[in-house]
């Protein structure tokens, strides 16, 4: 099947799953994960209607961020980022969804400042408590959440976790509901400067599922491209040498 055909699908299902939960279609942002996808099978995923592209690693990010640059698209950075490549990421990422420790909060703040802008991002949460998944700990969230506050330049817009890789449905289930759970504590805590507004959960394998448990973000990007060749391994590095 054709990226275009893939990509009606993907929105069909996404349609779907919304209006089984009362929600509408157009209340699921899609974000096409476009890691080791070319530039262009990534305008092809454009001109089907995909609107933002969320990209895994700094420097292939870049280069196809040059390459499109043209394009009409949001870009998101959804891999791990590290402090050393803060500055590189604030040349393309509208939006960041793997902030998850002080000290990168931290760099952001102080590379946005001398920008003179702020900068939307999620708060990355290992709800599956797998040691390759970077993401702060759900019991240790809301802590760091009210120190990231802190800072003018980052303003805090929703929540991201990537669910357990089994084909248990339960378990599965179970990260997204952790997710959905600390969302509405933070919620009614009210904390300053912190918005709720986007639950980023859901994959190929499980975004029906995480719409279904409150996600209105899902990022997806074998569904739209096909299966990848680089093993996921590359992209989430089981070693935490940047902590
Ligand atoms: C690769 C990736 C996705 C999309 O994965 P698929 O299974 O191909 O849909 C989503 N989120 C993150 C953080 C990713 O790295």
């Amino acid at each position: 099947m054709s990226i275009k055909e893939n990509l009606e699908n993907v929105k069909q299902n996404i349609a779907n799953a919304a209006i089984k939960t009362g929600k509408k279609p157009e209340d699921i942002t899609l974000v096409m994960a476009t890691k080791t996808v070319d530039v262009d099978r990534i305008r092809e995923a454009i001109k089907a209607g995909g609107n933002i592209i969320g990209e895994n690693k700094i420097q292939e990010a870049l280069k196809k961020y040059q390459e499109l640059k043209d394009e009409k698209v949001e870009w998101h950075f959804i891999g791990h980022l590290q402090t050393n490549k803060v500055k590189d990421a604030l040349k393309f990422a509208h939006m960041i969804h793997s902030v998850d420790r002080l000290p990168l909060a931290e760099k952001l703040d102080h590379r946005l400042m001398q920008e003179v802008r702020s900068l939307d991002i999620l708060v990355q949460v290992n709800t599956s408590h797998e040691e390759s998944k970077y993401g702060i700990e759900p019991e240790k969230a809301i802590s760091l959440i009210k120190q990231i506050a802190k800072y003018d330049t980052l303003n805090i817009r929703g929540l991201m976790t990537i669910g357990l890789f089994t084909k248990d449905e339960v378990k599965i289930r179970k990260c997204f509901k952790v997710l959905k759970a600390l969302c509405d504590t933070i919620v009614t805590e009210g904390i300053d400067r912190v918005q709720m507004d986007y639950l980023s959960m859901g994959m190929t394998n499980d975004y029906q599922i995480a719409i279904e448990e409150g996600a209105n973000m899902v990022r997806i990007g074998t569904a739209i491209f096909g299966a990848r060749n680089t093993p996921d391994a590359y992209y989430w590095p089981s070693e935490k040498k940047d902590q």
